[in-house]
């Protein structure tokens, strides 16, 4: 008997002689396993460093077309005959991680080798795998934005769902559901739904390890420069306290010259500016104890639209501002408002060239303090967020790339993240969580 159900199934062969040292059904399914997971392997040895991870499409789908190649050149046999492959695990996977920029070109890459391999069911499977194509890409963006637990779940139901049809067309080719159509679906339908949760998992590990690592990185560099500029500001400032002291006595004095006191005060002034600068840089340092306050970010929030509102307006800019937050926390509030208006600066000089509107919320969820500010600026790729809070990053002529980083530190300081959310020509989304 001859039939050609294949979607994933080559052939079907009844003869003694083809079972013949055949492998057993385990072994074959640990080599195909391993197919799926070579390239998981690759990723992690040789690409992991390069940025994020969602962004190498081409080389995850290079990566991808291994086992997809492999699996199909060695397929599994089931005793009763049946033949079929793990393809769709690897195609469905990076067609939920990649949309259709991944699964197209792995489209065509199966079904290509689909045809030169040739025989029965080619047209089946080019009818499933094109089921696939259409279907299951278009939940990319809704799956990238899950929690990693509900990725793996929802990368389960799809696998689920799409083996399902597989076994609903497969009817077609029994006449009656009969003892070993039971046996291919208990086969498939595991297999794939197991196969795709574990390569999930390994991504959502790789990157978590990934992610872990850069956060380690982060903190760590903070703490240097933590470190360094409380000792540093402290050492400069005492010395320059004293200077100001006595440039201010000689200011009272009569027996200097009104000329030369012009001089004097252009020393004081900078003194003041060098006090300035080193109070930002305290911003870097541990919290001062005389500046913790426990507060609902009103008050910080009104001193920072003051200080901004003309700043924002030179450069055409409005300003929207929202409040409702009624939790309270202790933070540093020089250090605190430092930082909001170093966001707000950002925010502003994306804008600078068209003008626009940053809008800034303060709100409560979950007992965590939300401050939220967004820009209609130039916007960032992804590969240049990945860059921000690195010392000395900076894309302006007259940046210093310190803002990011003091911003990091100080909502680093009181236990809060900072998420980034930003399309190129579009605009920025600070959004910053602080527990309480
Ligand atoms: P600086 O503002 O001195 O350049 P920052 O550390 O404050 O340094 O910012 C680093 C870089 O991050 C900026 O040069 C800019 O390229 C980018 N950046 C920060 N915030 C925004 C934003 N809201 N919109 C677009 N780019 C931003
Ligand atoms: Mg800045």
């Amino acid at each position: 008997m001859v039939l050609l159900a294949d979607a994933m199934l080559l052939d079907w062969k009844n003869d003694s002689n083809y079972t013949k040292g055949r492998p057993v059904l385990t072994e074959t399914l640990l080599i195909n396993f391993l197919f799926i997971l070579f390239p998981v392997l690759i990723y992690l040895i040789f690409f992991e460093n390069r940025i994020t991870l969602y962004l190498n499409n081409t080389i995850i789908v290079l990566l991808a077309s291994f086992p997809l190649i492999l699996t199909m050149t060695f397929p599994i046999r089931l005793d009763l005959g049946f033949i079929y492959d793990l393809r769709y695990i690897p195609f469905i996977v990076a067609s939920l991680f990649l949309g259709f920029k991944g699964a197209i070109p792995l489209y065509l890459v199966l079904n290509v080798y689909r045809f030169i391999i040739g025989g029965e069911g080619v047209y089946q499977s080019f009818f499933f795998s094109t089921v696939i194509l259409l279907f299951i890409p278009l939940w990319k963006k809704k799956f990238i934005k899950l929690k990693t637990r509900n990725r793996v779940l929802w990368a389960g139901l799809f696998s689920f769902l799409t083996m399902l049809f597989y076994l609903v067309t497969l009817t077609s080719f029994f006449p009656v559901l009969n003892k070993e159509y039971w046996i291919i679906a208990a086969n498939v339908l595991p297999i794939h739904v197991i196969g795709v949760m574990i390569i999930v998992i390994l991504i959502e590990k790789i990157r978590a390890n990934y992610q872990n690592r850069e956060r380690y990185l982060q903190s760590e560099r903070l703490n240097v420069i933590s470190e360094l500029s409380a000792s540093v500001s402290h050492e400069i400032r005492n010395p320059l306290t004293a200077a100001n002291g006595f440039l201010q006595l000689l200011m009272e004095s009569s027996k200097i010259h009104q000329e030369e006191k012009k001089y004097l005060a252009i020393s004081l002034q900078e003194i003041k500016r060098a006090e300035k600068i080193i109070s930002d840089f305290l911003s870097f340092a541990k919290p001062q104890a005389e500046n913790m306050v426990y507060s609902n970010f009103k008050k910080e929030i009104e001193y920072v639209n003051n200080i901004m509102i003309p700043y924002a307006h030179l450069h055409l800019v409005d300003l929207k501002f929202s409040f409702s937050n009624t939790l309270l926390m202790r933070f540093d509030q020089n250090q605190m408002q430092q930082c909001l208006i170093n966001l707000y600066k950002n925010g502003i000089e994306a804008m600078k060239e068209t003008g626009g509107i940053l809008s800034i919320d303060v709100y409560e969820n979950n007992g965590s303090i939300l401050i939220s500010i967004t820009d209609t600026g130039i916007g960032m790729t992804t590969e240049e967020c990945s860059l921000l809070g690195q010392p000395y990053y900076s894309t302006k002529k007259e940046g210093t790339g310190l803002g990011m980083v003091m911003i990091y530190s100080v909502i680093d300081k009181v236990g809060g993240t900072i998420k980034v959310k930003s399309e190129k020509d579009a605009g920025t989304t600070f959004l910053i969580t602080l527990p309480v």
